[in-house]
Protein backbone atom coordinates (compact mmCIF):
# COMPACT_ATOMS: atom_id res chain seq x y z
CA UNK A 1 0.00 0.00 0.00
CA UNK A 2 2.94 2.50 0.68
CA UNK A 3 4.39 1.36 -2.39
CA UNK A 4 0.78 2.75 -4.12
CA UNK A 5 1.08 6.20 -2.15
CA UNK A 6 4.54 6.43 -3.21
CA UNK A 7 3.86 6.20 -6.73
CA UNK A 8 0.91 8.72 -6.68
CA UNK A 9 3.06 11.15 -5.24
CA UNK A 10 5.85 10.78 -7.65
CA UNK A 11 3.29 10.93 -10.63
CA UNK A 12 4.48 7.40 -11.00
CA UNK A 13 2.06 5.39 -13.61
CA UNK A 14 -0.31 3.44 -11.05
CA UNK A 15 -1.24 -0.07 -11.52
CA UNK A 16 -3.81 -0.22 -13.99
CA UNK A 17 -7.03 -3.02 -13.61
CA UNK A 18 -9.32 -3.79 -15.79
CA UNK A 19 -12.44 -4.89 -14.47
CA UNK A 20 -14.96 -7.08 -16.16
CA UNK A 21 -18.22 -7.93 -14.13
CA UNK A 22 -21.32 -10.06 -15.37
CA UNK A 23 -24.12 -8.01 -16.17
CA UNK A 24 -26.56 -8.91 -13.54
CA UNK A 25 -27.53 -7.05 -10.60
CA UNK A 26 -26.53 -9.32 -8.31
CA UNK A 27 -22.95 -9.76 -9.75
CA UNK A 28 -22.26 -6.34 -10.62
CA UNK A 29 -22.61 -4.85 -7.30
CA UNK A 30 -20.16 -6.94 -5.57
CA UNK A 31 -17.83 -6.40 -8.29
CA UNK A 32 -18.55 -2.66 -8.47
CA UNK A 33 -17.87 -2.16 -4.43
CA UNK A 34 -14.62 -4.71 -4.88
CA UNK A 35 -13.73 -2.11 -8.08
CA UNK A 36 -14.65 0.71 -5.48
CA UNK A 37 -12.72 -0.80 -3.01
CA UNK A 38 -9.13 -1.35 -5.24
CA UNK A 39 -9.21 2.02 -6.42
CA UNK A 40 -9.31 3.56 -2.84
CA UNK A 41 -6.19 2.11 -2.37
CA UNK A 42 -5.07 3.39 -5.36
CA UNK A 43 -5.44 1.30 -8.38
CA UNK A 44 -6.64 2.90 -11.55
CA UNK A 45 -10.00 1.30 -12.95
CA UNK A 46 -10.74 0.76 -16.15
CA UNK A 47 -14.26 -1.02 -16.21
CA UNK A 48 -15.18 -3.07 -19.92
CA UNK A 49 -19.03 -4.06 -19.23
CA UNK A 50 -21.67 -4.77 -21.87
CA UNK A 51 -23.99 -2.44 -23.19
CA UNK A 52 -26.96 -4.71 -21.67
CA UNK A 53 -27.25 -3.61 -18.03
CA UNK A 54 -24.36 -1.15 -18.50
CA UNK A 55 -23.85 0.69 -14.83
CA UNK A 56 -23.88 4.23 -14.88
CA UNK A 57 -20.41 5.91 -15.49
CA UNK A 58 -21.51 9.46 -13.67
CA UNK A 59 -21.62 7.26 -10.67
CA UNK A 60 -17.72 6.85 -10.87
CA UNK A 61 -16.35 9.72 -11.78
CA UNK A 62 -12.87 8.27 -11.35
CA UNK A 63 -13.24 4.50 -13.66
CA UNK A 64 -12.77 4.55 -16.94
CA UNK A 65 -15.77 2.88 -19.18
CA UNK A 66 -15.59 0.72 -22.05
CA UNK A 67 -18.65 -0.69 -23.30
CA UNK A 68 -18.67 -3.63 -25.52
CA UNK A 69 -21.74 -5.12 -27.77
CA UNK A 70 -22.96 -8.48 -26.28
CA UNK A 71 -25.37 -8.75 -29.48
CA UNK A 72 -28.15 -9.99 -26.49
CA UNK A 73 -31.92 -9.43 -27.85
CA UNK A 74 -34.88 -7.96 -25.74
CA UNK A 75 -36.92 -11.13 -26.86
CA UNK A 76 -34.06 -13.35 -26.01
CA UNK A 77 -34.38 -11.99 -22.41
CA UNK A 78 -37.81 -13.10 -21.59
CA UNK A 79 -37.66 -16.06 -23.19
CA UNK A 80 -34.49 -17.79 -22.86
CA UNK A 81 -33.13 -20.04 -20.45
CA UNK A 82 -31.06 -18.27 -17.96
CA UNK A 83 -28.07 -20.99 -18.59
CA UNK A 84 -27.81 -20.20 -22.31
CA UNK A 85 -27.99 -16.16 -22.00
CA UNK A 86 -24.65 -17.06 -19.83
CA UNK A 87 -23.49 -19.36 -23.07
CA UNK A 88 -24.08 -16.65 -25.56
CA UNK A 89 -22.51 -13.95 -23.47
CA UNK A 90 -19.90 -15.89 -23.46
CA UNK A 91 -19.76 -16.52 -27.15
CA UNK A 92 -20.68 -12.96 -27.91
CA UNK A 93 -18.52 -11.12 -25.97
CA UNK A 94 -14.84 -12.80 -26.51
CA UNK A 95 -14.47 -10.93 -29.83
CA UNK A 96 -15.36 -7.21 -28.15
CA UNK A 97 -13.46 -7.58 -25.10
CA UNK A 98 -10.23 -8.87 -27.14
CA UNK A 99 -10.50 -5.82 -29.25
CA UNK A 100 -11.43 -3.34 -26.20
CA UNK A 101 -8.39 -4.73 -24.53
CA UNK A 102 -6.05 -4.79 -27.39
CA UNK A 103 -7.08 -1.12 -28.24
CA UNK A 104 -6.56 -0.08 -24.05
CA UNK A 105 -3.48 -2.13 -24.59
CA UNK A 106 -2.30 0.06 -26.99
CA UNK A 107 -3.00 3.03 -25.31
CA UNK A 108 -0.04 1.99 -21.53
CA UNK A 109 0.22 -1.23 -19.73
CA UNK A 110 -2.79 -3.39 -18.17
CA UNK A 111 -1.24 -4.72 -15.26
CA UNK A 112 -4.40 -7.48 -14.62
CA UNK A 113 -7.62 -8.30 -15.57
CA UNK A 114 -10.40 -8.74 -12.94
CA UNK A 115 -13.51 -10.87 -14.13
CA UNK A 116 -16.24 -12.55 -12.87
CA UNK A 117 -15.39 -16.23 -12.83
CA UNK A 118 -18.82 -17.01 -14.64
CA UNK A 119 -17.00 -14.97 -17.86
CA UNK A 120 -15.00 -18.55 -18.52
CA UNK A 121 -14.19 -16.81 -22.10
CA UNK A 122 -11.55 -14.65 -20.94
CA UNK A 123 -9.05 -17.15 -20.39
CA UNK A 124 -8.32 -17.54 -23.63
CA UNK A 125 -8.43 -13.86 -24.07
CA UNK A 126 -5.40 -13.23 -21.51
CA UNK A 127 -3.76 -15.78 -22.27
CA UNK A 128 -3.46 -14.39 -26.38
CA UNK A 129 -2.69 -10.92 -24.27
CA UNK A 130 -0.35 -12.37 -22.02
CA UNK A 131 -2.04 -10.81 -19.09
CA UNK A 132 -2.78 -12.44 -15.98
CA UNK A 133 -6.29 -12.76 -14.63
CA UNK A 134 -7.83 -12.66 -11.48
CA UNK A 135 -11.65 -14.04 -10.55
CA UNK A 136 -14.77 -13.03 -8.22
CA UNK A 137 -17.16 -15.10 -7.44
CA UNK A 138 -20.10 -13.33 -5.93
CA UNK A 139 -22.09 -16.41 -4.13
CA UNK A 140 -21.06 -18.07 -0.59
CA UNK A 141 -18.05 -20.33 0.10
CA UNK A 142 -20.60 -22.91 0.62
CA UNK A 143 -22.62 -22.95 -2.59
CA UNK A 144 -18.67 -23.42 -3.87
CA UNK A 145 -17.75 -25.92 -1.73
CA UNK A 146 -21.22 -27.97 -1.89
CA UNK A 147 -21.58 -27.79 -5.62
CA UNK A 148 -18.04 -29.79 -5.65
CA UNK A 149 -18.97 -32.18 -3.30
CA UNK A 150 -22.33 -33.14 -4.44
CA UNK A 151 -20.41 -33.35 -8.30
CA UNK A 152 -17.61 -35.72 -6.22
CA UNK A 153 -20.52 -38.14 -4.30
CA UNK A 154 -22.06 -38.38 -7.80
CA UNK A 155 -19.18 -39.30 -9.68
CA UNK A 156 -18.14 -41.79 -7.37
CA UNK A 157 -21.91 -42.98 -6.81
CA UNK A 158 -21.99 -42.21 -2.95
CA UNK A 159 -24.34 -40.05 -3.41
CA UNK A 160 -27.11 -41.79 -1.18
CA UNK A 161 -30.16 -39.74 -1.89
CA UNK A 162 -32.85 -42.45 -1.02
CA UNK A 163 -36.38 -41.75 -1.51
CA UNK A 164 -36.36 -38.63 -3.39
CA UNK A 165 -39.00 -36.45 -0.89
CA UNK A 166 -37.72 -32.53 -0.75
CA UNK A 167 -37.34 -32.95 2.72
CA UNK A 168 -35.21 -35.58 3.53
CA UNK A 169 -31.71 -35.15 4.37
CA UNK A 170 -28.46 -35.95 2.43
CA UNK A 171 -25.92 -37.63 5.15
CA UNK A 172 -23.15 -36.53 3.14
CA UNK A 173 -23.54 -32.69 3.16
CA UNK A 174 -25.61 -31.81 6.40
CA UNK A 175 -28.10 -29.59 7.06
CA UNK A 176 -28.96 -29.92 3.32
CA UNK A 177 -32.31 -31.65 2.02
CA UNK A 178 -32.79 -32.53 -1.17
CA UNK A 179 -35.12 -28.73 -2.14
CA UNK A 180 -31.82 -27.37 -0.60
CA UNK A 181 -29.43 -28.31 -3.37
CA UNK A 182 -28.22 -25.80 -5.75
CA UNK A 183 -31.33 -25.40 -8.54
CA UNK A 184 -30.57 -23.27 -11.43
CA UNK A 185 -34.27 -23.08 -13.53
CA UNK A 186 -32.91 -24.82 -16.50
CA UNK A 187 -34.20 -26.82 -19.02
CA UNK A 188 -31.49 -27.96 -20.21
CA UNK A 189 -29.02 -29.05 -17.46
CA UNK A 190 -26.33 -30.66 -19.87
CA UNK A 191 -25.53 -27.23 -20.75
CA UNK A 192 -25.24 -26.16 -17.29
CA UNK A 193 -22.80 -29.22 -16.51
CA UNK A 194 -20.69 -27.80 -19.95
CA UNK A 195 -21.04 -24.21 -17.89
CA UNK A 196 -19.73 -25.11 -14.91
CA UNK A 197 -17.13 -27.81 -16.61
CA UNK A 198 -16.12 -24.70 -18.70
CA UNK A 199 -15.71 -22.57 -15.82
CA UNK A 200 -13.31 -24.88 -14.20
CA UNK A 201 -11.75 -24.86 -16.93
CA UNK A 202 -10.94 -21.48 -17.15
CA UNK A 203 -9.55 -21.08 -13.30
CA UNK A 204 -6.49 -23.09 -14.16
CA UNK A 205 -3.35 -20.58 -14.59
CA UNK A 206 -5.26 -17.92 -12.79
CA UNK A 207 -3.40 -15.58 -10.29
CA UNK A 208 -6.38 -15.54 -7.40
CA UNK A 209 -9.55 -16.46 -6.26
CA UNK A 210 -12.05 -13.65 -4.67
CA UNK A 211 -14.61 -14.43 -2.58
CA UNK A 212 -17.23 -11.94 -1.34
CA UNK A 213 -17.61 -13.61 2.38
CA UNK A 214 -15.63 -13.53 5.63
CA UNK A 215 -13.95 -15.97 7.88
CA UNK A 216 -16.03 -15.82 11.12
CA UNK A 217 -19.17 -16.43 8.31
CA UNK A 218 -17.74 -19.60 6.39
CA UNK A 219 -14.68 -20.48 8.17
CA UNK A 220 -15.13 -24.36 7.24
CA UNK A 221 -15.87 -23.93 3.20
CA UNK A 222 -13.39 -21.34 2.80
CA UNK A 223 -10.81 -23.81 4.58
CA UNK A 224 -12.15 -26.61 2.16
CA UNK A 225 -11.90 -24.31 -1.01
CA UNK A 226 -8.41 -23.40 0.21
CA UNK A 227 -7.22 -27.23 0.89
CA UNK A 228 -8.94 -29.30 -1.95
CA UNK A 229 -10.64 -27.04 -4.50
CA UNK A 230 -8.38 -23.78 -5.79
CA UNK A 231 -4.76 -24.41 -5.85
CA UNK A 232 -3.91 -20.70 -6.00
CA UNK A 233 -4.30 -17.77 -3.62
CA UNK A 234 -7.63 -17.22 -2.20
CA UNK A 235 -8.94 -13.78 -0.71
CA UNK A 236 -11.90 -13.56 1.44
CA UNK A 237 -13.04 -9.81 1.57
CA UNK A 238 -16.04 -9.78 2.64
CA UNK A 239 -18.58 -8.58 3.15
CA UNK A 240 -18.41 -6.20 0.30
CA UNK A 241 -21.35 -4.20 0.62
CA UNK A 242 -19.97 -2.82 4.08
CA UNK A 243 -15.87 -3.07 3.36
CA UNK A 244 -15.99 -0.70 0.41
CA UNK A 245 -16.96 2.75 0.36
CA UNK A 246 -20.31 2.78 -0.75
CA UNK A 247 -21.74 4.12 -4.20
CA UNK A 248 -25.15 3.26 -6.14
CA UNK A 249 -24.83 0.54 -8.51
CA UNK A 250 -28.26 -0.10 -8.88
CA UNK A 251 -29.51 -0.90 -12.41
CA UNK A 252 -33.19 0.37 -11.89
CA UNK A 253 -34.17 3.80 -10.33
CA UNK A 254 -34.39 3.40 -6.15
CA UNK A 255 -37.32 5.27 -4.84
CA UNK A 256 -36.48 6.97 -1.89
CA UNK A 257 -39.55 7.79 -0.66
CA UNK A 258 -39.80 5.23 1.27
CA UNK A 259 -37.08 6.36 3.94
CA UNK A 260 -39.69 9.11 4.89
CA UNK A 261 -42.01 6.80 5.45
CA UNK A 262 -40.00 4.83 7.35
CA UNK A 263 -38.49 7.38 9.34
CA UNK A 264 -42.07 7.67 10.71
CA UNK A 265 -42.86 4.17 11.78
CA UNK A 266 -41.73 2.36 14.87
CA UNK A 267 -38.29 1.07 15.64
CA UNK A 268 -37.77 -2.49 15.11
CA UNK A 269 -41.41 -2.71 13.73
CA UNK A 270 -41.41 -2.82 9.82
CA UNK A 271 -40.77 -6.10 8.00
CA UNK A 272 -39.20 -5.19 4.39
CA UNK A 273 -40.06 -7.61 1.63
CA UNK A 274 -38.03 -7.36 -1.51
CA UNK A 275 -36.87 -10.80 -3.60
CA UNK A 276 -34.29 -9.67 -5.82
CA UNK A 277 -33.67 -8.55 -9.34
CA UNK A 278 -34.72 -12.07 -11.27
CA UNK A 279 -36.64 -13.34 -9.16
CA UNK A 280 -40.85 -13.81 -10.51
CA UNK A 281 -44.24 -15.00 -8.88
CA UNK A 282 -47.87 -16.09 -10.47
CA UNK A 283 -50.87 -14.06 -9.49
CA UNK A 284 -51.58 -16.70 -6.94
CA UNK A 285 -48.53 -15.86 -5.10
CA UNK A 286 -48.73 -11.92 -4.81
CA UNK A 287 -52.59 -12.64 -3.49
CA UNK A 288 -51.11 -15.38 -0.34
CA UNK A 289 -48.19 -12.36 0.12
CA UNK A 290 -50.59 -9.62 0.32
CA UNK A 291 -53.04 -11.33 2.96
CA UNK A 292 -50.25 -12.66 4.69
CA UNK A 293 -48.88 -8.88 5.30
CA UNK A 294 -52.01 -7.53 5.80
CA UNK A 295 -53.02 -10.16 8.68
CA UNK A 296 -49.68 -9.78 10.20
CA UNK A 297 -50.72 -6.64 11.64
CA UNK A 298 -47.14 -5.21 10.92
CA UNK A 299 -46.06 -2.31 9.39
CA UNK A 300 -44.41 -3.27 6.08
CA UNK A 301 -42.32 -1.91 3.29
CA UNK A 302 -42.73 -4.51 -0.21
CA UNK A 303 -40.89 -4.01 -3.16
CA UNK A 304 -42.36 -5.61 -6.52
CA UNK A 305 -40.36 -5.16 -9.50
CA UNK A 306 -42.14 -4.13 -12.54
CA UNK A 307 -42.38 -7.43 -14.72
CA UNK A 308 -42.01 -9.56 -11.65
CA UNK A 309 -45.45 -10.80 -11.89
CA UNK A 310 -46.22 -13.07 -14.38
CA UNK A 311 -48.38 -11.88 -17.34
CA UNK A 312 -48.89 -8.38 -15.38
CA UNK A 313 -47.23 -5.75 -16.29
CA UNK A 314 -49.49 -3.40 -13.44
CA UNK A 315 -49.53 -4.47 -10.19
CA UNK A 316 -52.87 -5.65 -9.44
CA UNK A 317 -53.31 -6.01 -5.63
CA UNK A 318 -56.19 -8.67 -3.89
CA UNK A 319 -59.47 -6.17 -3.22
CA UNK A 320 -59.69 -5.04 0.18
CA UNK A 321 -56.16 -5.04 0.43
CA UNK A 322 -55.17 -1.69 0.28
CA UNK A 323 -57.96 -0.17 2.35
CA UNK A 324 -56.43 -3.09 5.08
CA UNK A 325 -53.01 -1.77 4.98
CA UNK A 326 -53.23 1.75 3.81
CA UNK A 327 -51.99 3.42 7.66
CA UNK A 328 -48.87 0.86 7.81
CA UNK A 329 -48.31 -0.71 4.51
CA UNK A 330 -45.60 0.77 1.69
CA UNK A 331 -45.35 -0.66 -2.00
CA UNK A 332 -42.21 0.86 -4.27
CA UNK A 333 -40.61 -0.48 -7.34
CA UNK A 334 -37.10 -0.54 -6.10
CA UNK A 335 -35.91 0.40 -3.38
CA UNK A 336 -32.55 1.87 -1.57
CA UNK A 337 -32.22 -1.72 -0.31
CA UNK A 338 -28.63 -1.39 2.28
CA UNK A 339 -30.02 1.91 3.12
CA UNK A 340 -33.65 0.10 4.38
CA UNK A 341 -31.85 -2.54 5.50
CA UNK A 342 -29.73 -0.07 8.17
CA UNK A 343 -32.87 1.88 9.03
CA UNK A 344 -33.81 2.56 12.62
CA UNK A 345 -36.89 1.12 12.19
CA UNK A 346 -36.35 -1.94 9.97
CA UNK A 347 -36.68 -5.22 12.68
CA UNK A 348 -37.20 -7.86 9.83
CA UNK A 349 -36.41 -8.56 6.20
CA UNK A 350 -38.03 -11.03 4.09
CA UNK A 351 -35.82 -12.56 1.50
CA UNK A 352 -35.15 -14.59 -1.58
CA UNK A 353 -31.75 -15.19 -0.09
CA UNK A 354 -29.76 -14.04 -2.87
CA UNK A 355 -26.29 -13.90 -1.90
CA UNK A 356 -26.00 -10.19 -1.93
CA UNK A 357 -29.31 -9.74 0.52
CA UNK A 358 -28.11 -11.89 3.24
CA UNK A 359 -25.06 -10.46 3.11
CA UNK A 360 -26.64 -7.37 3.37
CA UNK A 361 -29.25 -7.93 5.80
CA UNK A 362 -26.31 -9.58 8.25
CA UNK A 363 -24.11 -6.82 7.91
CA UNK A 364 -27.13 -4.56 9.44
CA UNK A 365 -28.16 -7.05 11.88
CA UNK A 366 -31.56 -7.63 10.62
CA UNK A 367 -32.89 -11.51 10.96
CA UNK A 368 -34.68 -12.78 7.97
CA UNK A 369 -37.47 -15.06 6.84
CA UNK A 370 -37.02 -16.90 4.16
CA UNK A 371 -38.33 -17.41 0.39
CA UNK A 372 -35.53 -18.85 -1.49
CA UNK A 373 -36.32 -19.12 -5.82
CA UNK A 374 -33.69 -20.12 -7.69
CA UNK A 375 -29.33 -21.08 -7.77
CA UNK A 376 -27.65 -21.00 -5.00
CA UNK A 377 -30.63 -19.37 -2.63
CA UNK A 378 -32.44 -23.08 -0.93
CA UNK A 379 -28.77 -23.02 0.20
CA UNK A 380 -28.33 -20.26 1.71
CA UNK A 381 -31.81 -20.36 3.07
CA UNK A 382 -31.32 -23.09 4.68
CA UNK A 383 -27.86 -21.92 6.44
CA UNK A 384 -29.45 -18.90 7.31
CA UNK A 385 -32.20 -21.09 9.11
CA UNK A 386 -30.32 -23.81 10.22
CA UNK A 387 -26.14 -23.06 10.60
CA UNK A 388 -26.35 -19.39 11.56
CA UNK A 389 -29.80 -19.63 12.38
CA UNK A 390 -30.56 -16.03 12.12
CA UNK A 391 -34.04 -16.75 10.52
CA UNK A 392 -37.02 -18.36 9.72
CA UNK A 393 -37.87 -20.13 6.71
CA UNK A 394 -40.94 -20.70 4.99
CA UNK A 395 -41.13 -24.05 4.19
CA UNK A 396 -44.61 -24.57 1.91
CA UNK A 397 -44.13 -21.51 -0.57
CA UNK A 398 -46.71 -18.69 -0.05
CA UNK A 399 -49.30 -19.72 2.11
CA UNK A 400 -51.04 -17.07 3.98
CA UNK A 401 -51.12 -18.48 7.24
CA UNK A 402 -47.40 -19.54 7.40
CA UNK A 403 -46.50 -16.18 6.27
CA UNK A 404 -48.72 -14.53 8.91
CA UNK A 405 -47.19 -16.93 11.72
CA UNK A 406 -43.69 -16.11 10.44
CA UNK A 407 -43.70 -12.72 10.75
CA UNK A 408 -45.25 -12.79 13.83
CA UNK A 409 -43.01 -14.99 15.20
CA UNK A 410 -40.20 -13.06 13.79
CA UNK A 411 -41.33 -9.52 15.19
CA UNK A 412 -43.34 -10.06 18.26
CA UNK A 413 -42.19 -13.69 19.63
CA UNK A 414 -39.50 -14.22 21.83
CA UNK A 415 -37.82 -16.62 19.48
CA UNK A 416 -37.52 -13.49 17.17
CA UNK A 417 -35.73 -11.78 19.90
CA UNK A 418 -33.10 -14.41 20.59
CA UNK A 419 -32.74 -14.54 16.77
CA UNK A 420 -31.55 -11.10 16.52
CA UNK A 421 -29.32 -11.42 18.99
CA UNK A 422 -27.82 -13.89 17.19
CA UNK A 423 -27.65 -11.55 13.88
CA UNK A 424 -26.53 -9.08 15.94
CA UNK A 425 -23.62 -11.02 17.20
CA UNK A 426 -22.69 -12.12 13.29
CA UNK A 427 -22.85 -8.86 12.57
CA UNK A 428 -20.37 -7.61 14.79
CA UNK A 429 -18.01 -10.64 13.46
CA UNK A 430 -18.22 -9.04 10.12
CA UNK A 431 -17.44 -5.69 11.14
CA UNK A 432 -14.58 -6.62 12.59
CA UNK A 433 -13.24 -8.80 9.76
CA UNK A 434 -13.13 -5.79 7.47
CA UNK A 435 -11.12 -3.92 10.56
CA UNK A 436 -7.65 -3.39 10.80
CA UNK A 437 -6.38 -6.77 11.59
CA UNK A 438 -9.54 -8.66 10.28
CA UNK A 439 -9.56 -11.27 8.04
CA UNK A 440 -10.83 -9.35 5.00
CA UNK A 441 -8.71 -6.32 5.75
CA UNK A 442 -5.54 -8.78 5.86
CA UNK A 443 -6.53 -10.73 2.91
CA UNK A 444 -7.41 -7.44 1.03
CA UNK A 445 -3.68 -6.61 1.44
CA UNK A 446 -2.76 -9.76 0.64
CA UNK A 447 -4.53 -9.26 -2.92
CA UNK A 448 -2.88 -5.96 -3.19
CA UNK A 449 0.44 -7.22 -3.07
CA UNK A 450 -0.05 -9.58 -5.21
CA UNK A 451 -1.31 -7.79 -7.87
CA UNK A 452 1.53 -5.04 -6.63
CA UNK A 453 4.41 -7.94 -7.73
CA UNK A 454 3.51 -8.12 -11.15
N1 LIG B 1 -31.61 -4.40 -4.42
C1 LIG B 1 -31.87 -3.05 -4.45
N2 LIG B 1 -33.17 -2.66 -4.34
C2 LIG B 1 -34.22 -3.52 -4.21
C3 LIG B 1 -33.93 -4.90 -4.19
C4 LIG B 1 -32.61 -5.31 -4.29
O1 LIG B 1 -30.97 -2.22 -4.55
O2 LIG B 1 -35.35 -3.07 -4.14
C5 LIG B 1 -30.19 -4.85 -4.52
C6 LIG B 1 -29.77 -5.52 -3.23
O3 LIG B 1 -29.28 -4.53 -2.34
C7 LIG B 1 -28.72 -6.52 -3.69
C8 LIG B 1 -29.09 -6.81 -5.13
O4 LIG B 1 -30.07 -5.84 -5.52
O5 LIG B 1 -27.42 -5.96 -3.63
C9 LIG B 1 -29.71 -8.17 -5.32
O6 LIG B 1 -28.71 -9.13 -5.26
P1 LIG B 1 -28.98 -10.56 -4.64
O7 LIG B 1 -27.71 -11.33 -4.74
O8 LIG B 1 -29.53 -10.44 -3.27
O9 LIG B 1 -30.12 -11.19 -5.51
P2 LIG B 1 -30.37 -11.32 -7.10
O10 LIG B 1 -30.96 -10.05 -7.55
O11 LIG B 1 -29.04 -11.61 -7.74
O12 LIG B 1 -31.33 -12.45 -7.18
Amino acid sequence: MEVLRDMQIQGTKVPHLVILPLPFQGHINPMLQLATLLQSKGFSITLIHTHFNSPNPSNYPNFNFEPIPDGLSDSQLWTEDPVKILYFLNDTCQAPFHDRLSRLLSDGPVTCIITDEIFYFTKAVADQLKLPRILLNTGSATYATTTASLKLLQQNGLLSITDGQPNTLIPEIPPLRIKDIPDIGTTDPDTFEQLGANVLNAMRSTLGYIMNTFDDLESTALAKIRQDIHPMPLFAVGPLCKFSPGSSNSLLTQDYSCMAWLDKQAPQTVIYVSFGSTASFDKRNVVEIAWGLANSDQPFLWVIRRGSIHGHDQVELPEGFEEKTRERGQIVNWAPQQKVLAHPSVGGFWTHNGWNSTLESICEGVPMICSPYLWDQNLNARYVSHVWRVGIQLENGFDRSEIEWAIRRLMVEIEGKDIRERVRDLKENAMHCIEKGGSSYESLDGLVDIIMSL
